[in-house]
This record gives structure tokens, sequence and C-alpha cells, in this order.
């Protein structure tokens, strides 16, 4: 027998499986609205002005060294000043742990691992749904999962009642993910008063907040606001956790740019806490890569190039609400009769359409639309080539 001979293939990634399925199609008409990248209104990959300009600056004068294990000091500072505000306490006390992560994945992982190692008898709560990666780094870094109440299909916003249930419901202590703008997959959440309701009772039962941010400033087109949760949390005095990704906001998907932290009690703890993250992550992959966090720091650092940023990170997040009000003008036009306000109502990169897997697979095999089975449409597929054509054959399959 093959030493290799029982490996079975692994099952397809529900949402690269779609990229491929995509690509595979010959239709001049197809159109992928599965893949959660940004693409301009000619349907093209973007890389941002600001970053050309960051890269122009690096061209010729980076040396190839490593960095520190726990990555680049500048680029962890200039995240924390992003997610916790740029006069934080908490940032001049020195109570956040943190050390730059592979992107938003590695931060999570980072920190499920570290659950497990520390805390080992604990859970984490995760909604329903959530981004399928969730499950899976939870799972390979062998932390028990539970779910929370989140979604209410009926609405297509937000089940409150179901979630401050099972936040009250939970022993005191557990550990919770929460996406603190952008919820993928379902574009909902919770509106200010919401968050501060959520976050006193996490008060009252000495929860633990993980905030997965992955989209700040790609929800509203203001990273400021998009931090609103977490800020709101961090007044009333939590100790949180926070993965951040420069992939959708800066668009730097494949350099794997992003910061884990960890609020601690204070210095001495969040030194230690920040050596054994750096502990962690030694045998995994050593050090993270330096590119990236080069570009995130030049932007972030520099006056000039973190406000042409915040303008292009808007101008993103202002073409797909525009695109949002151009699907629901459409489909009401073509006479649809359902409720199609969610469309416009969530936010961030995606829409939640409420379409059954019955109706998407019609989308694809008669007009060659390609999303995800769950009815989650990306809005950045979205274009003003294509946003009639999409809504005419939505309208066909929910008639
Ligand atoms: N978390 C959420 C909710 C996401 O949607 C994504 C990307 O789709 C990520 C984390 C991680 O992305 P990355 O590892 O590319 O930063």
């Amino acid at each position: 027998a093959s030493l290799f001979g029982h490996v079975e293939p692994a099952p397809k990634d529900p949402i690269l499986g779609v990229t491929e399925a995509f690509l595979a199609d010959p239709s001049p008409d197809k159109v992928n609205v599965g893949v959660g990248a940004y693409r301009d209104d000619n349907g093209q990959p973007v890389v941002l002005d600001c970053v050309r300009e960051a890269e122009r600056r690096i061209a010729g004068t980076l040396n190839m060294e490593y960095l520190p294990m726990g990555g680049s000091i500048k680029m962890i500072n200039e995240s924390l000043k992003l997610a916790y505000g740029e006069d934080s306490e908490l940032i001049k006390d020195k109570r956040i742990a943190a050390v730059q992560s592979l992107s938003g994945t590695g931060a999570c992982r980072l920190f499920a691992d570290f659950q497990r190692r520390f805390l080992p008898d604990s859970q984490i709560y995760i909604p329903t749904p959530t981004w399928s990666n969730h499950h899976n780094i939870w799972r390979d870094a062998q932390v028990p999962q539970r779910t929370f109440t989140y979604y209410h299909p009926e609405t297509r916003g937000l089940d409150f009642a179901g979630l401050m249930d099972d936040i009250k419901n939970a022993p005191n202590g557990s550990f919770f993910l929460l996406h603190a703008c952008a919820h993928n997959p379902t574009g909902v959440d919770p509106t200010e008063e919401q968050w501060r309701e959520i976050s006193y009772q996490f008060k009252v039962k000495n929860h633990f907040p993980f905030f997965d941010m992955a989209y700040q400033g790609f929800a509203s087109g203001d990273p400021e606001r998009d931090a609103k949760a977490i800020r709101i949390f961090l007044e009333d005095g939590h100790q949180i956790g926070c993965a951040q990704s420069y992939a959708k906001n800066m668009g730097l998907y494949g350099q794997r740019a992003g910061c884990l932290s960890i609020v601690c009690e204070d210095e001495m703890q969040a030194v230690a806490v920040k050596s054994q993250l750096q502990q962690i992550a030694r045998p995994m992959y050593s050090n993270p890569p330096v590119h990236g966090a080069l570009i995130v720091s030049i932007i972030l650092n520099d006056p000039e190039l973190k406000s042409l940023w915040l303008k292009e990170v808007k101008g993103m997040a202002d073409r797909i609400i525009g695109m949002r009000k151009a699907l629901k003008e459409n489909l009401e036009q073509l006479g649809s009769t359902l409720p199609w306000d969610h469309i416009t109502n969530q936010i961030g990169m995606f829409c939640y359409s409420g379409m059954t897997p019955e109706q998407v697979d019609r989308l694809t095999n008669e007009y060659h639309i390609y999303m995800t089975r769950n009815g989650r449409i990306s809005m950045a597929g979205v274009t003003t080539g294509n946003v009639a054509y999409l809504a005419n054959a939505i309208h066909e399959v929910t008639k």
C-alpha cells in the first residue's frame, strides 16, 4: 500500500469553489458575486494610489532582514491607534499586548491558540451564521465551539432578542467572537444603542469579547466610525481582543498584513502576553512578512498618505453603497413585490439576499451568476454594467 493512499481529497472550500466554477464558464454574460475581494466598476482588482505611493518610497531602500518575532513595531503602533483611537489611554499605559499577524486569519488563529494554551477550559461562542473559516480556525486550535443567535431570517436583520438571551444564558466569563463591523456574511450590524446594551450585558456576565475587524472603513467609509463597537466596549472598561486585517481596507489581500491585540490589566501583563504570542508564532512561521507591514506603517504614519487612504477607502465603500441602491431600485422597477429593503440596510461587502440554495443554483445554471449557495451576494462584484442583468435574474428566480 502506498504511504499516502488513505488520503482523500479535502472537501472544496465553498467560496474558492465558486471562483473555480466562474473561471471555467465560457459565457460572456457571466458574473462573479462570490468572491470577497473589492472590484472597481469594471470588475477589475484595485491597488490603491496610497499603496502605490508607499511602494515607490520603499523601492530600492528595503533590506530583506527578518522583522522581530512579533513583527514591525511601527506597524503595530499604527494599527493600535487605528483600532483603539489616536489618544487611547490603553496605548499610553502600554496595556495592550500586540503582534503583527498573517492578516486577519492569522490574528484569529493566534488568538485561538493562545486561548487553548492559557485558558484550556474555555470555549468560544461564534455567531450564526459567520465567516465559515471561523469554525475551521477554532476547530484546528482545538477550542470547543458554541454558537449564539445573530441573524433573523424573516426580517433579514439582527435577532437582537435572541442574541441578548444567548449572552445572558452563556456561563459567566465566556469568550465571544464578535464582528466589529460589516458582519460577514450577513451585512447586519447592531446599532450603536444595541452595542451599548451588548457591552453592558457582557459586563454583567464578565464575558470576554474578541473582535474580528476585517472591514474597518469598509462599512461606513470611515474607519473611526467603523471602530465604534470596539470603542463602546473600551469605554465600558472591558478587556478585549482584536484581530485587524488590511486585506480589504487597504486592498493588501495577498500581503497578509494584520495585527492581533489583547488588552491586559497592566503593562507587565501585556509584556508577558506578548511574549507568549510570539512563542506560539515561532514554531509556526517564526516571524511575519515585511513588505505589507512597511506599506501599512508608511501610509498610516504620513498625514498626506493617510488622508489619501481615507479618501480611497471611502471611495470603495461609497461605490458599494451605490450598487446596493441600484440593485434594489432595479428589482423594484422590474415589479418585484418582495421586500428588498435589506439590500440597502445591510452594510459592508456582502448582501445576505435571503435567496434559497435552489434559487442560487438557478442563477448559476440559467444566468451564469456565481455566488455561494447561502444566498450571499458580494456587492463588490456588482457594477453599473451588470446590475440590471443581475437584478433581472434575481427577479426571475424569486418570482
Ligand atoms: N474575518 C472575516 C469576517 C473575514 O470576512 C475575512 C476575510 O474574508 C477575514 C477575517 C480574514 O481575511 P484575511 O486573512 O485575508 O485578512
